[in-house]
């Protein structure tokens, strides 16, 4: 599931994995973490975790998928 909008203020609007509804992360996009990163970020709606697997490149997030945080 690839589903994510990049905002002017440098947020990302998500969907959650839980209750579908969208809201906004805010995930580090500098050199020091090109590539492969994960983040666990709690809905601003529902509370439930979100783990957020996410790439980066030199234009910012590439690829962003939302599963379920509670492993
Ligand atoms: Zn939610």
């Amino acid at each position: 599931m690839e589903d994510f909008i990049k905002t002017n203020d440098g947020f990302i609007q998500v969907t959650c994995h839980f209750c579908f509804e969208p809201f906004e992360v805010q995930l580090e996009v500098s050199s020091e973490n090109f590539l492969k990163n994960s983040e666990i970020i709690d809905c601003t709606i529902c509370c439930n975790p979100n783990k957020i697997d996410y790439e980066v490149d030199e234009s910012g997030i590439i690829t962003l998928s939302i599963t379920d945080g509670n492993d």
